[in-house]
């Protein structure tokens, strides 16, 4: 017996930014932030969205709002938490194209088979990959995530999905030997848009950002040429 399918308007909004224009590079969009994941990264940012709750946003509401930005917005990304353990995932970005809009999605990529499943109603996707996919346990509290983000990546590879790889990246987390063996690792695998930000710690670390000078601009000199776009976003 199929599954029927979950209802949008009971999905779990954690939260709504209205207008961003660096959540999804080259597009102005809305950013719907999706509660619930099922890893525990330590730096987590958003603690808020780690359960399946809702915030103070429901969908249709949101879907209403959304009917006021026709022409406004290029697009709409889910984010979260983790956007591929909302099961109305589906019917939220179905809806959303209907509204003509284009679908993004931001995702560490827990759920590859969910992803596979979505991805036709995909216009772009972000992957996070947080460190090597061996060390992704220490880092998110659950064995086989390494894993499961090494699927999903190898899913958008053979999909020819439109997709940009990104790692958030502190010293307290990560060393620039690590940091240039990954790169080098999904250039060989075939990512061509690859990309590091700065992570700020939480407050609850009482760490400093990282120092002006790290990553080493040689180290970034050196990995950018592996990809057709590479960057160091210190915002
Ligand atoms: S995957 Fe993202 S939302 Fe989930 S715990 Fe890690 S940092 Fe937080």
């Amino acid at each position: 017996m199929n599954t029927p399918p979950a209802d949008p308007a009971a999905a779990r909004i954690g939260g709504l930014t209205p207008f961003s224009s660096c959540d999804w590079p080259g597009k102005l969009c809305a950013v719907v932030f999706l509660a619930g994941c099922p890893w525990r990264c330590g730096y987590c940012h958003n603690p808020h969205l780690l359960r399946r709750q809702n915030g103070e946003t429901r969908w249709p509401d949101i879907l209403h709002w959304l009917q006021s930005r026709t022409g406004l917005l290029d697009g709409v990304v889910f984010s979260g938490g983790e956007p591929l353990q909302e099961p109305a995932l589906p019917a939220l970005l179905e809806q959303t194209r209907a509204l003509g809009f284009a679908t993004g999605l931001h995702t560490g990529g827990a759920y590859p088979q969910r992803l596979r499943r979505v991805l036709p109603l995909l216009d772009w996707v972000g992957l996070d990959i947080k460190t090597d996919f061996g060390a992704y346990p220490a880092l998110t509290g659950l064995p086989r995530s390494g894993e499961q983000t090494e699927t999903s990546l190898h899913c958008l590879l053979q999909n020819n999905s439109n997709f940009e790889c990104r790692s958030s990246i502190h010293p307290h987390w990560h060393n620039e030997i690590q940091l240039a063996a990954l790169a080098r690792r999904l250039a060989a695998l075939g990512v061509a848009d690859y990309h590091w930000q700065q992570l700020r710690p939480p407050p609850s670390f009482a760490l400093p950002p990282a120092p002006a000078d790290w990553p080493a601009p040689q180290l970034i000199e050196e990995i950018a040429p592996l990809f057709q776009h590479f960057s160091y976003r210190e915002h």
